[in-house]
């Protein structure tokens, strides 16, 4: 089973790439942002705790999100693999998500970290901001969720170092060309699993 994590700051092209690759690796694809945005529209009791943190720019509490998580994983057990786009943002959620895997038998395969400069971020989410209206794309939220990004997300990239798992991307060039290195890295992994 294949479980990968598509890792990066706010505007890096984790959903755009998450969707090149599921169909051709079988992935289910779970966007923690997106549940989270189709909650706020229903209004749901989930939706309106998290619509007030998002607003801010603020990450969603960790046992909000390890719930949902949770949820979403087992109501998905058929699956013959899974890209988690937006989770873990914390190294709580990192660690939960370790146990979880862990009580089905199963792991993090590989954590594709793309990277892009932060001027490049800033203008790709401007622009999404005003294409897509998404209430955290504004000015004032896109650094407040840099900030957080880099205080509470980037250590992440050190704890998966430590496992062997990262592998890091450049994602600042056309979209076709990293998932084209997506493609390549994760063939590689799946040759040497065999
Ligand atoms: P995204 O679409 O992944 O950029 O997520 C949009 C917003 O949803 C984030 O800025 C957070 O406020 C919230 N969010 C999404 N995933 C998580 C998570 N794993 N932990 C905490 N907050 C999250």
């Amino acid at each position: 089973m294949l479980n990968i994590v598509i890792f990066g700051a706010p505007g890096c092209g984790k959903g755009t790439q998450s969707e090149l690759i599921v169909g051709k690796y079988h992935l289910y694809h779970i966007s923690t942002g997106s549940v989270l945005r189709t909650e706020m529209e229903k209004q749901t009791e989930l939706g309106k705790s998290a619509k007030e943190q998002i607003e801010k720019g603020h990450l969603v509490s960790d046992d909000l999100m390890i719930k949902m998580l949770a949820d979403i994983l087992e109501s998905n057990t058929n699956e013959k693999g899974f890209i988690f786009d937006g989770f873990p943002r914390t190294i709580a959620q990192g660690e939960a998500l370790d146990r979880l895997l862990r009580s089905k038998n199963e792991s993090i395969t590989a954590v594709l970290n793309l990277d892009v400069e932060e001027e490049i971020l800033i203008k790709r989410l401007l622009k999404r901001g005003e294409a897509q209206s998404r209430c955290d794309d504004t000015p004032e939220t896109i650094s407040k969720r840099l900030e957080v990004y880099k205080a509470q997300t980037e250590p992440l990239i050190a704890y998966y170092k430590k496992q062997g798992k990262l592998f890091t991307i450049k994602g600042d060039k056309l979209v076709e060309d990293v998932s084209e290195n997506i493609r390549e890295t994760l063939d590689r992994l799946i040759y040497q699993s065999k």
